[in-house]
């Protein structure tokens, strides 16, 4: 397999009814802003480089965003957060995605989610996150031999991220590290090792509200990229 197998395979999944649903009902009545667009509707890929050196694993695609445009993070206000700051750390091309065909490349960053359908409200169910689990083993698997370092944005995505790296054979921290911002880990599978960092995840929530500012999106960012000797 490679990722562009992986991919094309990925986005004709349709093993979660209730997301299938969502993902497809969104697709149909769009939001008003966005009346004269054809969204995506399908599970999203993740996007980046095939030998990325850092991962970016956030949540699930947004309804409007991601579910709209078919690329991951592209057209929504947390998107908008992570690609200039991947732009202001350098690695990024240009700072604003648009849509999948705006020329948006990444250096050496590949970003993904534990969940690659949108769920109503953000919130995939447990149930959901371990169906897509799979998915995520096997990109997790394809990226390793240059993987050095994980970005991981908000506690689902620790906690699942974790979870996949521990079914494939590495050795993660018991009890398990917990997730906050700034939080690093080192994971062990033989004589590799990967920095896992933590960053609170770029939801309006956390943006809006300053709890999560850039520059503290670039600390992490910077510090993960200095990691994989990007
Ligand atoms: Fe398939 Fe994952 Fe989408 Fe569920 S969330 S339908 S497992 S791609």
């Amino acid at each position: 397999h490679s990722i562009g197998e992986l991919d094309a395979d990925l986005i004709e999944c349709r093993a979660c009814p209730r997301l299938v649903a969502w993902r497809e009902q969104v697709a149909r009545e769009k939001r008003a802003a966005f009346a004269d667009q054809t969204y995506w509707g399908r599970p999203v890929p993740g996007f980046g480089p095939d030998d990325a050196r850092v991962l970016i694993l956030g949540l699930a695609p947004a309804a409007h965003g991601a579910n709209r445009t078919s690329r991951m993070f592209t057209g929504d206000q947390s998107g908008d957060v992570l690609f200039r700051a991947l732009h202001d750390v350098g690695l990024a091309n240009q700072p604003v995605a648009t849509s999948a065909d705006d020329g948006m490349e990444l250096f050496g960053v590949r970003m993904t989610a534990p969940v690659h359908c949108a769920p109503p409200q953000n919130k995939p169910t447990v149930a959901e996150r371990d169906r897509c689990a799979h998915w995520l083993d096997a990109e997790l698997h394809l990226l390793l031999p240059t993987l050095r370092s994980v970005v991981v944005l908000g506690a689902f995505g620790w906690q699942a991220g974790l979870r996949s790296f521990a079914d494939l054979g590495w050795a993660v921290d018991r009890p398990r590290p917990r997730f906050t911002h700034g939080a690093r880990t080192v994971i062990r599978l033989d004589d590799r090792e990967l920095a896992v960092f933590g960053s609170y995840h770029v939801s309006q929530h956390n943006t809006f509200t300053g709890r999560l500012t850039p520059q503290m999106l670039r600390d992490v960012l910077g510090a993960a990229a200095d990691h994989a000797g990007l």
